[in-house]
């Protein structure tokens, strides 16, 4: 989608800092990180919040993108995010996993 930020992010339009890619998926820096590590992972094709997903693959392979990243980096704690709709927090919609570590988290979220 040609109007969508992290679509455009993905595409190379807009710059960022790239971690990992794959097939499917591709991870970046988020630019207002809210711990030492916060990585955005994504999937390459536009779906807009985790209820409009139907794709198995896809979710699962967006899930094992972010643990991997987490083993390359050494994390053995870290906290995986995924906002769905305004309510919860989400302000881009496109799907996306929030992996956060480096540094402790508390329960439950706020
Ligand atoms: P949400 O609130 O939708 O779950 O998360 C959106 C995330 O995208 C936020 O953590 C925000 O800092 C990040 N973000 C927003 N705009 C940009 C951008 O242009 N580049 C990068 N790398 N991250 C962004
Ligand atoms: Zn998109």
């Amino acid at each position: 989608m040609s109007d969508c930020l992290f679509c455009r992010i993905v595409s190379g339009a807009i710059p960022s800092k790239k971690i990992a890619e794959d097939d499917a998926t591709f991870a970046f820096e988020d630019i207002a990180p809210r711990a030492p590590t916060h990585i955005l992972i994504v999937p390459k094709q536009h779906v807009s919040t985790m209820a409009d997903a139907s794709d198995e693959a896809l979710a699962g392979g967006l899930l094992l993108a972010a643990a991997r990243i987490a083993r390359d980096r050494g994390l053995e704690s870290y906290r995986l995010v995924i906002n769905n709709g305004e309510g919860a927090g989400q302000t881009v919609f496109h799907l996306h996993v929030h992996l956060m570590g480096g540094r402790s988290f508390s329960w439950p979220p706020g």
